[in-house]
C-alpha cells in the first residue's frame, strides 16, 4: 500500500474538518459527531458533517454530495474527523470505503496509523470491492 506523508495543506484539511463539526457537535444526542473536509485538485473546499439516523449517513458523503451538487468531479484529498476536544481523524467505515473507492478511487485518504497520520489512496482501504454489474 503506498502510503505518504502529511503536507501542510493536508494538516489544514484537518482543521477545517474540525471547524466543520464544531459548531455542530452534538455528543449527548449522537445526531452530529463526525465531520469532513474534502479537497478538489482546484483546491477548493467541502465540508460535511453527520446526519445521524438508523439510515442516516456519514460526513464523508454529505461532503461529496456538496461537491457534485457544486460540478465538482476532481477529487485530492478528503479527511473525517471527531467533534469534541480531541477531534481525532476517523477512519472510512466500510461503506464509505466503498463510496470513495467508486467515486474517487485515486484521492488521497487521511488516516493514522502507529506512526501518526499519514494518507493512503482510496481504492486500497476495501480490498476486494463489491462491483456492480450494469
Ligand atoms: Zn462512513
Amino acid at each position: 500500500m503506498e502510503k505518504r506523508a502529511l503536507e501542510p495543506e493536508d494538516y489544514e484539511l484537518i482543521e477545517i474538518a474540525r471547524g466543520a463539526i464544531a459548531p455542530c457537535y452534538d455528543g449527548e444526542g449522537y445526531h452530529h459527531t463526525v465531520g469532513c473536509a474534502l479537497r478538489c485538485a482546484d483546491g477548493k473546499i467541502y465540508r460535511g458533517v453527520n446526519v445521524y439516523s438508523i439510515h442516516g449517513t456519514c460526513a464523508e458523503p454529505v461532503a461529496i454530495g456538496a461537491a457534485v451538487m457544486d460540478g465538482a468531479r476532481d477529487f485530492d484529498c478528503i479527511v473525517a474527523v471527531r467533534g469534541g476536544e480531541r477531534g481525532e481523524i476517523m477512519p472510512p467505515c466500510g461503506n464509505c470505503r466503498q463510496i470513495l473507492g467508486d467515486y474517487m478511487p485515486d484521492c488521497w485518504v487521511i488516516v493514522e496509523d502507529e506512526e501518526g497520520p499519514c494518507k493512503v489512496r482510496a481504492k486500497e482501504l476495501l480490498p476486494f470491492p463489491y462491483r456492480a454489474e450494469y
